[in-house]
């Protein structure tokens, strides 16, 4: 059984609003992984054992400071990498 962790799924659920928020921003997967190291550097894990468990924890979450949280320093990631993308030098 996988141990899930659910800070990494809802930066992957909010990619493509915070991705709105910023036209010019480049969607290539390199910067989309990135920014989602980027994100969960800097926000600490929560795990889920089950699917089920996750997806409780995950609505919780929703109504959270921390999920505001998480939407700033998503929002400063899409800032950092497209300021200084990688997928260029690769
Ligand atoms: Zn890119």
């Amino acid at each position: 059984m996988p141990i899930v962790n659910i800070v990494e799924k809802i930066i992957w659920d909010n990619m493509d609003s915070v991705f709105d928020q910023k036209p010019g921003m480049c969607r290539c997967e390199i910067c989309k992984m990135d920014i989602a190291a980027y994100a969960l550097n800097k926000l600490k894990p929560h795990y889920a054992v089950t699917d089920k468990g996750a997806a409780i924890t995950r609505a919780h979450f929703i109504e959270t400071q921390f999920y505001l949280d998480l939407i700033i320093v998503l929002t400063e990631a899409v800032e950092k990498v497209s300021a200084n993308p990688r997928h260029g030098s690769v």
